[in-house]
């Protein structure tokens, strides 16, 4: 099946859309095949809800074979396919692919979350070892010309247009991703293509654990009680913890992670201690050594240029964008730099409020990247009287969770149950059956996995162990939501942020998406739509958050439990368009570098030269760094997934924007039938049809970006 692929070490926030092709299913016979085998990876998921991973028994020795016999197992159905003697029809070519690779998916959903969730230097040894492997076996599908003379014979036949739409949709799924992977090429080319897919494989993985040493290994020691001036009690709380974790003997420690620095940067008053956290942190992979990602990345620069050029493309920008929704680099970048411009000239007004408190309280400094969150953060309540601390003991991660469960309900007509009859990877993780709270019908699951440990890379992500579909019988799909919170002290209740809260609902968005698709093939199942359309979803549930249904019930003083005061919520409400000009600069500027970078072609790239000479042409404000540099930029270095793709996010958020309008426009955030064409054209459809043409039925019209403008507080033209 096309979806997806290897589910692996990925940056991004949705695991299951990363890979352009490759994990392909088998048939239902061989799942008998495989149970007889005697590693049990291979074998069918058994137990309730139509099967769930065995997670209580992986061994991470058994992944290599269980890999190996999968991809030969898929190998020899999809030969199977391509030798069939019978006249191509979509029964016996892409309905019958859509039956392969099953065995394979099973065993890559296992292999993706030990990479994501459990690393450990046994399994990373492995993935050096299989990585390249994978790509191979993932070529040897895609230049398989029997196989896809045939699935070229029922994109060009006649009997296409009678099909139905989504099989049509689903022909030129596979018609165009076999061409995209260079299914027309003669075989020197082919060969190439090929030489390059598995040493970008081997590239990717270098990347991607020079980049999880980096934020595993380095800390920042706190050696006095004066090194903890200004962090609040959960701050030293965590700290201590981290110190004890990590064996050190000071006071606390500051992991390299983004969910432990980003607070150190915000609170700290000791601006050394800060700008040492600040460096830590922004030269994670770009600090010489073994350790160093430029090279890397030089080279996969270099071998992406070949590869577009090779497949008919300017550049590796124009390929990966010729099959979303955005088509070209250049209306990406056109929304991008339409988008820059407002927002540069609003960080120079943040930075001016800024430095008027420094000045104020005779700092004697000049606001340097360091001291950005920490400012913005006394602006923030000096200018709006809010204090992030004061709105931290109304969001317990447990409550919040409640409250996406009851969101869940009232849009999507979901009810959640925890349940303890399924095996989990760590005993951290939890999970819920998901069903329909009038027929009480059963949904799918969903996995929560929310804290940060050693082996979990950093950030938050959702990802899909099995998908929906209907193909041959009823099966209904897993999901799960992955986070970095800090775990804190057993039996207290975890604060988070408002940042954090925000981010929770979005990747809930991503398992509502799954949740609610209602399609007939696998492959356009649930989140593998457009990689520039599958934000969208998850943006658009952050609105939520700031609901009064949510606010009221589920946003309660952890000691008290009495709600958020409608005082505070107003004064978060008025400050929703603070720091926008930070964000979205800091964000854009790690889009146009990516964008860039894959529009230059071939020459030889030197990454933080490159980054450096791009930054000052933007005319970057010397305050704020992107939010990825490029050593460390996994969105688009650790695989294909978001590369001249991390400009997707903005072009979402037109649509995220524009679509809550919608709701308050009519009956508010809770508006059902607003709810409803949102389910229908949207949420259940997964990429069974256009995604301009389903966002056109849902909204009635067209996007446009005024919205967006407005919800960051920049000027409409
Ligand atoms: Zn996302």
């Amino acid at each position: 099946m096309f979806k997806t692929g290897k589910r692996r070490h990925v940056a991004a926030c949705v695991l299951s859309v990363v890979l352009a092709a490759t994990a392909f299913m088998t048939t239902f016979n061989s799942e008998n095949v495989s149970a007889q085998t005697t590693n049990l990876l291979t074998a069918a998921w058994a137990g309730p809800y139509g099967g769930v991973p065995a997670f209580d028994k992986v061994r991470v020795s058994d992944l290599e074979p269980a890999l190996e016999a999968a991809m030969a197992e898929n190998l020899a159905q999809v030969e199977k396919i391509a030798d069939d003697p019978a006249p191509p029809t979509f029964a016996n070519t892409i309905a019958a692919m859509e039956r392969t690779g099953r065995t394979l998916d099973r065993v890559t959903t296992i292999y993706g979350i030990w990479a994501a969730n459990m690393s450990s230097p046994e399994f990373r040894q492995l993935e050096t070892e299989m990585d390249p492997k994978l790509a191979a076996f993932a070529d040897k599908i895609t230049q398989n010309t029997a196989l896809f003379k045939r699935i070229e014979a029922v994109y060009n036949s006649t009997e296409k247009s009678k099909l139905t739409p989504e099989k049509q949709r689903l022909t030129w799924r596979y018609y165009t991703n076999f061409v995209r992977a260079g299914a027309k090429l003669d075989l020197p080319a082919k060969t190439r293509l090929s030489a390059i897919n598995q040493q970008l494989a081997k590239l990717f993985t270098r990347f991607s654990q020079n980049l999880l040493a980096d934020e595993n290994e380095p800390f920042l020691e706190l050696k006095t009680e004066a090194d903890l001036a200004g962090l609040p009690q959960s701050e030293r709380d965590a700290a201590a913890a981290e110190a004890k974790t990590r064996k050190v003997s000071g006071v606390g420690a500051i992991a390299n992670t983004r969910s432990s620095i980003e607070p150190f940067l915000t609170y700290s008053t000791r601006r050394d201690l800060r700008e040492k956290a600040f460096k830590l942190f922004v030269n994670r992979g770009d600090n010489g050594g073994a350790r160093d990602n430029n090279a890397i990345i030089s080279e996969i620069l270099q071998l992406r240029a070949e590869r577009a050029k090779l497949l008919g493309f300017p550049t590796h920008a124009h390929w990966r964008l010729d099959n979303v929704m955005a088509k070209t680099p250049e209306r990406a970048m056109q929304l991008m730099e339409a988008v820059w411009k407002p927002a540069v000239e609003r960080v120079r007004e943040e930075v001016a409020d800024m430095q008027k408190i420094a000045d104020a309280e005779k700092a004697g400094i000049k606001i340097e990247p360091w001291d950005y969150r920490f400012y913005s953060e006394k602006v923030r309540k000096a200018k709006y009287d809010l204090d992030q601390n004061e709105v931290k003991p109304y969001l317990q991660l447990e409550k919040l969770r409640e409250g996406m469960f009851w969101v869940a309900g009232e849009l999507f007509n979901f009810n959640f149950k925890q349940v303890t009859n399924v095996p989990v990877f760590h005993a951290d993780v939890r999970v819920w059956e998901v069903t329909d709270k009038t027929s009480g019908k059963h949904v799918g699951l969903w996995y929560f996995d929310p804290y940060a440990r050693i082996g979990k890379r950093s950030g938050a992500w959702m990802n899909s162990y099995r998908t929906q579909e209907k193909l041959d019988r009823d099966i209904t799909t897993i999901v799960s939501n992955n986070s970095n919170f800090v775990k804190g002290k057993p039996g207290e209740a975890v604060l988070i942020s408002w940042d954090d809260a925000i981010t929770l609902f979005h990747e809930f968005g991503h398992a509502l998406h799954g949740l609610s698709s209602n399609v007939k093939y696998p492959t356009l199942s649930g989140t593998a739509v457009a990689r520039d359309y599958v934000e969208f979803p998850s943006q658009l549930l952050e609105h939520w958050v700031s609901t009064p249904g949510v606010l009221q019930k589920f946003a309660v003083h952890y000691k008290t439990g009495e709600p958020i005061p409608q005082a505070m919520v107003d004064r978060i409400k008025k400050a929703s368009t603070f720091n926008q000009g930070f964000s979205t600069v800091e964000y854009l500027a790690s889009a146009l570098v990516d964008m860039k970078l894959h529009l230059a072609g071939s020459q030889k790239i030197d990454p933080d030269a490159y980054e450096k000479k791009t930054l000052a042409e933007l005319g970057m404000p010397s305050e704020i760094v992107m939010r990825h540099r490029t050593p460390q930029f996994g969105h688009v270095f650790a695989n294909d997934g978001y590369s001249a793709g991390y400009y997707s996010y903005l072009w979402s958020d037109v649509l995220n924007a524009d679509a809550y309008e919608a709701f308050t426009e009519a009956g508010g955030p809770y508006d059902k039938k607003v709810a409803e064409r949102l389910k229908k054209y949207v949420f259940s459809v997964g990429n069974t049809i256009d995604p301009a043409d389903g966002y056109r039925q849902f909204r009635g019209r067209d996007p446009k970006v005024e919205a967006l403008m407005k919800k960051r507080g920049f000027p409409v033209k």
